[in-house]
């Protein structure tokens, strides 16, 4: 069923869990991700990021992704990734999705309150939630380079653009988002070295926001470091680098065992491959692979 963010993640809240949010720019990526919620029985979040446009156009994505989420049998959030405008929001909202980012991170302190705060004033009448982001999540420069402001590589201290956690209280404030993305050492894309989260950081930007803490470059990481920023207040979980990555290499191995090679072929073994991955990190993120244990 289709539900908006703040409600996927005010129960992710009350049960101390975090919801996976799964970029899903071919069919692939979306059925694999649904699929894999359904066997689980976890909510999720499908998102279709305003880069991947060119890949598949919202147009086309959305109303599939809106459809999905419908009739999935677990809660569904369709969300918009890194939406850089009103536009591109009102674009979204339109469709049906029932949450959007709005990025004006690369924008001046003053700027991102008045960019964030105008997307909230009209989504929330229209029962959207909202997703900002404050500081900057850096891109690794392989894979993931998703972000309004240009790519921001590791070769600058990243610690740089880290989330000021008193700036945080006054932003979440002003503009009334349902959601923070903070950075606090994750990266877009693939880790090129051991990441490194501030977790004191980011559990004082939870404790001063009261609201939920998005993570981005949420895949790559540690079951350690998730359950750890899960513990610290992450409540939603961008996951995607690696598994596109997990898609395209049983893809490759495929082509390199199989004589012969039909496309539809490619695009079953790249789901199902996709799902495997992301399967583990509902688990994770849903805790529900300590009830096995
Ligand atoms: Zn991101």
């Amino acid at each position: 069923m289709l539900v908006t963010l703040k409600e996927i993640l005010s129960k992710a809240e009350e049960g101390n869990y975090a919801v996976g949010a799964f970029n899903s720019p071919t069919l692939e990526s979306a059925r694999a991700a649904v699929e894999a919620a359904e066997e689980l029985q976890v909510p999720i979040i499908l998102s279709h990021a305003e880069v991947h446009f060119e890949i598949t156009p919202l147009e086309i994505m959305g109303p599939i992704l809106v459809e999905l989420a419908k009739n999935a049998s677990v809660p569904v959030a369709v969300h918009l990734d890194h939406g850089s405008d009103l536009e591109n929001v009102k674009r979204a909202i339109d469709i049906g999705f029932s949450s959007v980012m709005i990025d004006a991170s690369h924008m001046s302190y003053e700027d991102n309150v008045k960019t964030v705060a105008e997307v909230v004033a009209y989504a929330q009448k229209r029962q959207v939630s909202v997703e900002a982001e404050l500081g900057m999540i850096t891109s690794s420069g392989i894979g993931g380079e998703e972000t309004p402001g240009g790519e921001h590589h590791m070769d600058g201290d990243a610690a740089d653009f880290y989330t000021d956690p008193e700036v945080a209280k006054d932003f979440v404030e002003r503009t009334e988002i349902d959601a923070l993305a903070a950075s606090f050492g994750t990266v877009h894309g693939i880790y090129l070295k051991e990441p490194n989260l501030d977790f004191a950081r980011l559990k004082s930007i939870y404790e001063n926001i009261q609201k939920p803490v998005v993570m981005h470059g949420g895949s790559g990481l540690s079951e350690e470091e998730y359950v750890t920023a899960i513990n610290s207040g992450v409540r939603k979980i961008n996951y995607y680098s690696y598994s596109a990555k997990a898609g395209a290499e049983a893809v490759k191995e495929y082509i390199d065992s199989h004589p012969n090679h039909f496309y539809h072929d490619f695009a079953v073994v790249a789901k199902e491959a996709i799902k495997r991955d992301v399967k583990r990190a509902m688990e994770i993120f849903s805790y529900k692979h300590k009830a096995v244990r």
